[in-house]
């Protein structure tokens, strides 16, 4: 899990001083490491953020969109099991079978984080994350005049079926409980709110804290051009390795190398490629995702979830985006496109102007959500001297990342007064 060699760890415990600071190469341009870079850039650091491929080349420019601050229930929870059956058999989950074979690690720890005292843990943290997701998210925007990028008026999450009203009921008490607001819209008061949407519809919860990014390709975008107006360097190049010497040095597919005095690793789910070769090994695996996104005059206002059909429908700046699925098929798994059929079925049962117009304009594309074995990302010291972590965000990516850039930051500086930091900490899988 970590260096052996215990000197290494030092350093990047010391607070830094203004004079200290120097050099900073953020590694990875996903929506984490451009967060993370703008945070540090703040802060006096010289910051260089390398990407293999570009400015949201991954998860990040795909996403659905939405700023899920209700979801504070772990993933790895008993209930995922229960519902293991129904979810395979509606094909909203995927399993590829040699995945469980090469992804072991995360597998077993996966279902070891369903214990009820580990699943409570974090739970615990999760929900301290969401709480503060929102307002990092609006202090970041209205730092930089995008804060037109982000629809703060909530979402919904329908409901179907004879049994509607009880899981509506069931859900919002399980949310109140966890302390998020939440209330049961009937079938006419669903409509109201978001008209076109179908009468299969019974009733919804309405969350009015949570939002939606309009266009999550763009915001990274934006962020970048941020980031460089305000003298930060983006460098196209794949880090091949990382060695902690005097600083860390980089090594670079194109053959260069540089040194810098810090590293963070934001490589999303390829981030065990440069990690484990320096003894971190994560149990962190690909949830790879899939949207359709298509051109329609008549899109909801809102973002609106289904928790019958496990997806969701997010209108954007440039059409209406459909996510969903999970597929566990190992990390750096070609995308399987014939599980969109499925998603455009659901997403016209759910919005029937989807079904009503033929020959749409509509893209396709596949991402895969970085996942940390307890549902909770890992952001602080790698315990390598210099080497940073900010990764693994799993379906929450978009939604924690300016928050967990602060966390990140103030872990560098040495002055965190967050006490979730030791739950978010690679030390945790030791
Ligand atoms: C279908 C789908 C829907 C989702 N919906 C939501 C949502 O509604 N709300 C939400 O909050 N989250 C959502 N997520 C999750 C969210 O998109 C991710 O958690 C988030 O984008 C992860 O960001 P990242 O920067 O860590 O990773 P990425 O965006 O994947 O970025 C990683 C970057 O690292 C680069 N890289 C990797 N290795 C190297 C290397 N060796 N050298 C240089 N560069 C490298 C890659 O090129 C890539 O650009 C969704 C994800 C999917 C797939």
């Amino acid at each position: 899990m970590r260096s052996a060699n215990p000197s290494q760890s030092l350093a990047s415990d010391l607070p830094l001083t203004q004079f200290e600071r120097g050099s900073v190469a953020v590694i990875g341009a996903g929506i984490i490491g451009l967060t993370t870079a703008l945070n540090l850039q703040q802060q006096g650091f010289r910051v260089t953020l390398i990407d293999a491929e570009g400015v949201a080349a991954g998860a990040s420019f795909g996403n659905a969109g939405h700023i899920a601050t209700e979801q504070v229930f772990p993933l790895a929870s008993s209930g995922l099991l229960r519902q293991l059956p129904k979810l395979l058999r509606q094909g909203t989950l995927a399993l590829r079978w040699s995945a469980l074979w090469s992804e072991r690690r995360f597998f077993w720890l996966f279902l070891t984080s369903m214990r009820p005292n580990r699943w409570l843990q974090s739970h615990r943290v999760l929900r301290q994350l969401c709480a503060q997701a929102m307002p990092a998210w609006q202090r970041l925007l209205q730092h930089y005049q995008l804060s037109d990028l982000l629809k703060t008026h909530g979402n919904l999450l329908v409901f179907e079926g004879p049994d509607a009203e009880k899981h509506a009921a069931e859900q919002q008490q399980s949310y109140a409980a966890a302390g998020v607001a939440c209330r049961v819209l009937s079938q006419q008061q669903t409509a109201a709110m978001c008209p076109g949407l179908s009468s299969i519809v019974r009733c919804s919860l309405y969350f009015e804290q949570t939002g939606h990014c309009i266009s999550p390709g763009l915001l990274c975008q934006r962020l970048a051009q941020a980031f460089s107006d305000a003298g930060g360097t983006i460098q196209l190049d794949r880090v091949t390795a990382l060695l902690s010497a005097d600083g860390v040095a980089v090594t670079l597919s194109s053959g260069a190398a540089a040194r810098y005095r810090h590293v963070v690793v934001c490589t999303g789910a390829a981030s065990n490629q440069l990690l484990s070769p320096l003894g971190i090994k994560l149990p962190l695996t690909a949830e790879r995702g899939y949207h359709l996104h298509v051109r329609l005059s008549e899109q909801p206002q809102l973002a609106v979830a289904s928790f019958d059909r496990k997806m969701i429908l997010t209108p954007m700046v440039d059409g209406l985006r459909i996510c969903g699925l999970v597929e566990f098929a190992g990390v750096g798994a070609q995308p399987d496109w014939r599980h969109l059929q499925g998603l455009q079925t659901h997403a016209k049962a759910l919005w029937p102007a989807l079904a009503q117009q033929t020959g749409q304009c509509s893209t396709q594309w596949s991402g895969e959500r970085p996942t940390i074995a307890d549902s909770l990302p890992v952001v602080g010291d790698s315990g390598v001297a210099g080497i940073w972590l900010n990764l693994g965000h799993q379906h929450l990516g978009l939604t924690f990342a300016a928050y967990s850039a602060e966390l990140l930051l103030g872990a560098m500086l040495g002055n965190s007064a967050v006490n979730l930091m030791p739950a978010l900490s690679c030390q945790r899988f030791k």
